[in-house]
């Protein structure tokens, strides 16, 4: 099999990471593909919405839940190079011990109330409680948070959102669920 030259370059995944030119604009060093700021943003979000794709692929398939796991892994690079260029400060911030997340209902779409708990002595940077409207956009916002523990809680909110979803076609309706540090 002929490997396309130009399919291979466009297809560059910038394993390498980005380097600043003075311009400030980011190089691959691989495929010499220039990005400025908002270019490394719809990079992100290009691995986001196929993350999203595979993880409406996963229902019953460990093929599925393989694929899911790569793109998530895929996502969490991707982000990582954008909050170095951006100087983000990476906060080391602690592991959440477990999140209880519970399903209010509001009359419209409802909202999940969160609740943070960490191993002690809790962390004094650390989140402990997070409300966001059940929704989707509401959600994948809170999932591009610079914050890696508001991401990893909002990661988890989806998640049970997308079991909700779930359940409510079968007239099953959920209300809370906890998530333990292993699963965090
Ligand atoms: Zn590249």
């Amino acid at each position: 099999m002929k490997i396309n030259m130009a399919e291979a370059i466009t297809n560059c995944l910038h394993l390498g990471g980005l380097r600043v030119s003075p311009k400030m604009e980011f190089r691959c060093p691989a495929c010499e593909e220039r990005l400025d700021l908002e270019g490394v943003g719809q990079w992100v979000r290009v691995a986001e919405r196929e993350r999203d794709e595979a993880y409406s692929m996963v229902e019953g398939d460990e093929f599925g839940r393989i694929a899911f796991e790569e793109s998530q892994r895929e996502v969490y690079r991707r982000r990582g190079i954008l909050y170095e260029i951006q100087n983000v400060p990476q906060v080391v911030a602690a592991k959440p011990e477990m999140v209880l997340v519970s399903f209010e209902d509001d009359g419209s779409s409802g909202v999940y109330e969160c609740k943070i708990f960490y191993k002690e002595p809790r962390p004094e940077s650390g989140v402990d409680t997070l409300s966001v409207e059940a929704d989707i956009e509401a959600i994948w916002e809170l999932r591009s948070d610079p914050s890696p523990v508001i991401r990893s809680v909002a990661d988890k909110i989806w998640e049970f959102h997308e079991e909700r979803r779930v359940a409510n076609r079968e007239d099953v309706a959920l209300f809370r669920r906890t998530f333990y540090a292993k699963e965090l």
